[in-house]
């Protein structure tokens, strides 16, 4: 297998140690968005890259980016992410990357200890990803010097501006020494990140994977009409979802609710939104993690970048307000080139946005009726 992940990655100029640390995480060859960004980095160009979710943005960064960190003793690029579970996510991924290459990976983000973050940065790390305040606070006190940055990569940037981070981006592109590369990667292009590109990218190279090469038709669509959704959820959990699932709510009590009324069913289910304290969300995402409950119950904001292998189904309880909502929860299963099921309950009102999201995803949601009693795995 080794030899083969070398010939795979070989291609693209990898080093011996990089190579080995991609086939101890399971990769055998590069994804699209990979094979064509890796060399334009590792050539020294700007890159936008441009893929939907789950298409392996990360390591398309992070490989070429440990490959150029030259020495152990500084802090050589920084990356900001939109949320903290993104950043420690992609944190987690990039340490795997540098492993073979002792290269350090640091997380910072805002809800933890400053003097933590500090303590660690001064031990010696050379990757640095955070959410922008806390990035912006570090740099301020000058906790992270920016005198040896040589990257600076906005991951998911579409999501940061969502969510009201684009003077910070604009703020941290401007201190930066001129003297950098700078990658961007986002699933969308909306016009003020084109604009940020064109004000402070050096001849930026794009690389775009067209929808074709998605991960969507990977992914069994099944739509069920009911006016009793948490009945018809429950006969689903009985006959036939045996996995990690993850279901998507409308509003942060709708996840309450059903966190509430699965519980009391007796099903291992926990609910994830903004208003937990990032203690309960650690909890929660890690009781996820190692099996202790197979349910996730999420708002479209708190499932934003959450990577969690293995995920089999995704189930939305409340049909999502938009067809790139859609496409963004579904791509939370069938990653990677696994097979994923995404199923939406609809109530007979919901028939025409529906029909909506097929027509623009060019998908097919197939009507499916729900398992009756009988079909109940004892
Ligand atoms: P994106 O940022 O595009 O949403 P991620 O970088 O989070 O996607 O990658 C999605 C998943 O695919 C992760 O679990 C990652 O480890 C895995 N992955 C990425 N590249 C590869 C590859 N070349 N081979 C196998 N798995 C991969
Ligand atoms: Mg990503």
């Amino acid at each position: 297998m080794t030899t083969n992940v070398q010939e795979m990655f070989g291609s693209l100029l990898l080093d011996k140690k990089i190579v080995a640390s991609l086939t101890a995480m399971g990769f055998e060859e590069p994804s699209p968005i990979q094979e064509q960004t890796i060399p334009l980095v590792l050539e020294g160009s700007d890159v936008i890259g441009q893929a939907q979710t789950g298409t392996g943005k990360t390591a398309a960064f992070g490989i070429p980016v440990v490959q150029s960190i030259t020495d152990h003793r500084h802090i050589q690029a920084l990356i900001m992410a939109p949320t903290r579970e993104l950043a420690i996510q992609v944190a987690e991924e990039i340490g795997k990357i540098g492993r073979t290459s002792k290269i350090k990976a640091l997380p910072v983000y805002g809800g933890q200890p400053i003097d933590r973050q500090i303590r660690a940065l001064r031990s010696g790390v050379q990757i640095v990803i955070g959410t922008p305040g806390r990035l912006i606070d570090h740099i301020n006190r000058k906790t992270i010097k920016l005198d040896h940055i040589k990257f600076l990569v906005l991951d998911e940037a579409d999501e940061m501006l969502d969510m009201g981070f684009v003077d910070d981006m604009e703020e941290i592109m401007k201190n930066l020494p001129a003297e950098r590369q700078t990658l961007l990667f986002s699933a969308t292009m909306p016009r003020p990140i084109l604009s940020l590109t064109k004000k402070y990218m050096k001849a930026p190279k794009n690389v775009t994977i067209s929808k074709e090469e998605l991960t969507v038709p990977l992914i069994d669509q099944y739509y069920f009409e009911t006016k009793d959704k948490i009945e018809g959820l429950c006969r689903l959990l009985d006959a036939e979802i045996d996995g990690k699932l993850i279901i998507f709510c409308r509003t942060k009590k709708g996840v309450d609710d059903l966190a509430i009324a699965l519980g009391s069913r007796g099903y291992m289910a926990e609910g994830l939104h903004g208003d937990l304290s990032q203690t309960q969300r650690d909890r929660v995402m890690k009781k996820f993690r190692d099996g202790t409950a197979d349910i996730l119950i999420a708002t479209d904001v708190a499932a934003r970048g959450i990577d969690i292998d293995n995920i089999t189904h995704v189930i939305n309880f409340d049909i999502p307000q938009d067809p790139e909502s859609y496409v963004h929860r579904i791509g939370r299963t069938g990653r990677a080139g696994n097979t994923g099921v995404a199923m939406t309950f609809i109530t007979p009102r919901e028939f025409r946005q529906l029909k909506l999201i097929e027509r623009t995803t060019k998908t097919k949601i197939t009507r499916r009726q729900l398992p009756t009693t009988a079909n109940v795995i004892e």
